[in-house]
């Protein structure tokens, strides 16, 4: 009996639908999984790669027999194994905000996933208003893709970097994020600019996770909105989620171990960079939060987490302690998750 691999692509209560590789058809199977993951605790969740036995390919079925070991995982949306974040802006209509776009970027490096930049709605700016953000950009340490999802330029571009590759897409909408998917996917079509009012959002919309197979290789997750601004990070940690402060700590180290590269002496990260203000201005933030959550107590975190996270989808573990949530990088995904939404929120 030949065992085969594949991607589970969608869960929906016990049952798994599973992409098998395109060695093995590419064919789209309906799984259940053996119990004796249930009874050791395997979770079987969307970008799992797994072994599925039992195959029946003419009934499209089979069992889940295997979890293999997961890369990454984000906690939400709850999706393991993801390679990048695809964050689309727009040039134009609406405007491209500079500190938005900078809390993105910050957020997607935060879960040490690597953030790819779409630039989009290129046919709406001057070749000139491009190359200025080309230039900007790449003294923050992005290099952006412009592409124009109306015209259908640059798509091509983007597919060399989702080949191969599980692709979380994120941004705030109106960027063209819905259309680009559509373009890439034809027959996905998740509804364009459905998504405004106070439709479909809020802590309590049940959030279905998908993962889409590219035609041309890959597959990729739409993220519908997230819910808290917080910047939920260790302040230690913060200027290592910009590349320009990482470019100068790499040089070298500053006086005080623990510096937050404010007004300590001898700093090699304060200075003249363009964004060094954004970083100070999240910075804030993150002390105020890391302040709130310390004040809080124990019983009393947990419970909020239990409502913020497990609460709402029962997909997350309860997280144990205060000091786990602040250090644990899943925290940190599902903190995306969160942003996203109240971004969403505040349009
Ligand atoms: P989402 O909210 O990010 O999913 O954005 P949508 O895909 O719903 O697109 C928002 C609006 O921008 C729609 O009216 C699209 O037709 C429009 N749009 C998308 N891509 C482009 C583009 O490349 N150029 C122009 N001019 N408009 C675009
Ligand atoms: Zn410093």
């Amino acid at each position: 009996m030949t065992d085969y691999l594949g991607t589970v692509v969608a869960v929906q209560a016990n049952f798994y639908r599973v992409s098998l590789s395109l060695a093995q058809g590419g064919q789209s199977l309906l799984c259940t999984r053996r119990s004796r993951l249930k009874k050791i605790g395997q979770k079987v969740m969307v970008g799992d790669r797994v072994l599925v036995e039992e195959v029946d390919l003419i009934d499209a079925q089979g069992v889940v027999a295997k979890v293999f070991p997961r890369k990454t995982v984000l906690d939400r949306p709850p999706i393991a194994n993801a390679d990048q974040i695809v964050l689309v802006f727009a040039l134009a209509d609406p405007p491209l905000d500079p500190f938005s776009l900078s809390q993105f970027l910050v957020k997607a490096e935060s879960t040490q996933l690597f953030p790819l930049l779409c630039l989009n709605k290129i046919d709406l700016v001057s070749e000139q208003e491009q190359e200025q953000w080309q230039q900007r950009l790449l003294g923050w340490g992005y290099k952006p893709i412009f592409i124009s999802v109306a015209k259908v330029n640059g798509l091509d571009v983007i597919q060399t970097y989702l080949d191969q590759k599980i692709s979380v897409f994120a941004g705030l909408s109106g960027a063209g994020k819905s259309s680009l998917i559509n373009t890439l996917i034809p027959q996905t079509n998740i509804a364009t600019a459905a998504v405004s009012g106070k439709l479909n959002r809020g802590r309590h919309t049940t959030r279905h996770v998908e993962l889409f197979d590219l035609p041309l290789g890959g597959l990729v997750a739409d993220t519908p909105g997230f819910n808290q601004p917080d910047l939920d990070c260790n302040p230690q940690d913060l200027a290592s989620y910009f590349p320009e402060a990482r470019e100068r700590l790499a040089k070298g180290s500053c006086q005080f171990s623990d510096c937050l590269h404010r007004d300590e002496p001898n700093c090699l990260v304060r200075g003249d960079w363009e964004r060094y203000d954004h970083y100070l201005r999240f910075l804030e933030k993150v002390i105020a939060h890391q302040e709130a959550v310390n004040k809080m107590p124990d019983d009393e975190t947990n419970l909020k987490l239990k409502m913020d996270t497990s609460g709402k989808e029962n997909y997350e573990p309860k997280l144990e302690s205060k000091k786990y949530r602040r250090l644990s990088r899943r925290a940190s995904h599902q903190e995306l998750q969160d942003f996203y939404e109240s971004e969403v929120e505040k349009l």
